[in-house]
This record gives structure tokens, sequence and C-alpha cells, in this order.
């Protein structure tokens, strides 16, 4: 079989297809024949090796894939040979032509939902769950600002909150972002590359500001969103590339409060909940992941280059 694999930290050029053993799933896993794999930007931080979670090498990127159940081990009653699955983390890496998983790293991949919107659930949609659900038990009629909406987290975030009843504003750095944006469900949408739109973000909300607001990129933009903020609000950090000066009085004067996380820290119960509530999302339609763009196996490093890049378009997945 073919995977990509790593040898070396560094960048995009260190992955190569290579041929690699077939696998054979042992007690309590699963081989999936993947279909699609997910590109995720903690994969681009991982290859350079200076990531929290730092692989042995080599290996295999990706937690996202997409695909059909090819064998099971003993012991495996979940699932079966035929069943069409999408993983959430993998033993050997999702950038391949088959991935070993655990029993619990496969779910059933709705017949609505296609292979290549399955390899982009996991890390956008449980992220978007948990910070929504979760971390900061969002409600109906509250005001959400997501900092960043074009891209996986953000579109899922939008589908979610505008499903959940929570007014939804979103911005884009593209004119294309900001349709998808609005498409998929925002009220009101701005465009975070230009001058004034802070300013507009805060008349939309009356001036009362954000009762909460999901930050992809909490390095550039912490800062202005404590300003954002509606008394009592809470901001998520989800994204951050850098460090940050923060005004704390801003958030003091409005009893408001920042909240982190990442996905690699919830708990087993969380994880269950998560999956089961994306699940039936995707069943009824209020889930619908967005493909912006399908690329071979063999381009891993471009798509890892492009997936920095402004101009996101919901999600970039790798077809084996
Ligand atoms: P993505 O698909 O690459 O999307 C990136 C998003 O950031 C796009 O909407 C992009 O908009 C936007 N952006 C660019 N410049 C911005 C600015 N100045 N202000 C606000 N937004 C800006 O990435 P993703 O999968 O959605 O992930 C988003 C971030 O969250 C990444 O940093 C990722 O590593 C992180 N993340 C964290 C967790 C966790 O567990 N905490 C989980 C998933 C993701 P344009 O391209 O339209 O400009």
């Amino acid at each position: 079989m073919k995977a990509i694999r790593v040898h070396e930290f560094g960048g995009p050029q260190v992955m190569k297809l290579e041929d690699v053993p077939d696998l054979k799933p042992g007690p309590g896993q699963v081989v999936v024949r993947v279909h699609a794999a997910g590109v995720n930007p903690y994969d681009t931080y991982m290859r350079t090796g200076v990531y929290a979670v730092k692989p042995p090498l080599p290996y295999t990127p990706g937690s996202d894939g997409a695909g059909v159940v090819e064998a099971v081990g003993e012991g495996v009653n979940q699932v079966k040979p035929g069943d069409r699955v999408y993983t959430a983390k993998t033993v050997t890496g999702a950038y391949a032509e088959y991935a070993l998983t655990l029993e619990s790293q496969v779910h059933p991949l709705p017949a609505k939902i296609t292979y290549a919107q399955g390899a982009g659930v996991w890390v956008p949609y449980g992220t978007a769950y948990h910070a929504l659900y979760q971390c900061t038990r969002a409600r109906a009629g509250e005001t959400l600002l997501v900092h960043g909406a074009s891209g996986g987290v953000g579109i899922a975030a939008v589908q979610m909150a505008r499903a959940m009843g929570l007014i939804v504003l979103g911005t884009a750095g593209t004119e294309k972002g900001l349709e998808l944006v609005k498409r998929e469900g925002a009220h009101h949408i701005f465009n975070h590359t230009q001058p004034g739109y802070l300013e507009q973000i805060l008349q939309a909300t009356g001036g009362l500001g954000a009762d909460l607001i999901l930050e992809m990129l909490a390095n550039v933009n912490l800062g202005q969103d404590l300003k954002l903020l509606a008394p009592h609000g809470r901001v998520v950090v989800i994204g951050s590339r850098g460090d940050v000066i923060i005004a704390p009085r801003d958030l003091m004067m409005r009893r408001g409060s920042i909240h982190a996380f990442t996905l690699w820290g919830i708990t087993e119960a969380e994880e269950k909940e998560i999956h089961a509530g994306l699940i039936a999302g995707l069943e009824n339609g209020t889930l619908r992941p967005i493909v912006g763009k399908e690329l071979p196996l063999a381009e891993a490093p471009r798509a890892h280059k492009e997936i920095l890049e402004p101009g996101a378009f919901g999600k970039i997945v790798l077809v084996p």
C-alpha cells in the first residue's frame, strides 16, 4: 500500500509518498480503506517538529479520514467489513491508502455524507462542537462572532451555531470566502483584511458587543476581541500562532472570560457526546462539511503549503 511518510521534521517537502507494508488488524483494531483524508493546520505544525504532540519518526500524518472498513480484528463488534466510517485519530495515520485504527476511533458515516466530506468531520466539527456546547454552553439568542469563519472550523461553527439559534457574525479574507460564510448560515459577514471591520462588527451588534467569540488567530486578534465583547462575554481561543498583548481591563470591565483548549485534551466522555451530536447533525442536514479542494495523496506537500495561505474555503482533502 502507499502512504505519505515523514522521516525527518521540516518543511512540506519532507512528506514523501512511499510503499509500506500492508496492515493487519490486531485485537480491538480496524483497518480502513481510506477514500479521503482531511488536511488540518495542526498536521503542518506537527510535521515541523515544534508542536506539543511530536510523533516518533518515521510517521504518516493525519487523524481525519473517511472510507470503508476493510478488516476487523478479534473482539471488534461495533463495525464490520464494508461499513462506511469516518476516523477520529488513527494508529498509523490517515494520509494513506489504508489506516489502522482502534475500534473506538471509527464512527459511522451517514449515507448522505461523501467520503471527501467525511474527511472534514473530526477535527473541524469536533472543535466547533466542543467550543459551543461543552466549553461555553452557547445558548439560542446569543450573539456569536466566528473570527475566521471561512476555513474548516469556522464553517463548522457557523452551521452549528445557526442551527442552535444563535445570531451569527462571521469573518473571511476574500469575497469567495465571505459568500461561503453567508451561504452556510452567517447573518452578518465582515472582511478581516479591511480597515474598520471591527467597528462594523460592533455596530452590527447594536453597540452591545458579542456574547461569544470563537477566535481562529488569537495572536493577531485577541486584544481586539476583548473590546468587542458584551458584558459577561466569553472568548474561546481555538487557533493561535504566536504571542499577543491584551488589556486585562477590557475583560474586567465586562466581567468577561477567555477560554482555550486543544481537542487532544478532551475527555473520553466529551468525545463520545461529540460524535453523537455530530452524527445527528450530519444525518439531519444541519452539518454539511464543505470541501473546497481535493488533491491526490502525492500532493500532500502542496496541501500543507496551501492550508496556511489566505483564502480559505472549507476543507482541503487528499484522495489516495
Ligand atoms: P483553516 O481551514 O486553514 O482556516 C483558517 C481560518 O483563519 C480562515 O477562515 C481564514 O480566513 C482565517 N483567518 C486568516 N487570517 C485571519 C485574521 N487576520 N483574523 C481572523 N481570521 C483569519 O484552519 P481551521 O482548520 O479552520 O483552523 C483554524 C485555526 O484553529 C488554526 O490555527 C488551527 O490550528 C486551529 N485549530 C485548533 C484546534 C484546537 O483543538 N484548539 C482544533 C482545530 C483547529 P481567510 O483565509 O478567509 O482569510
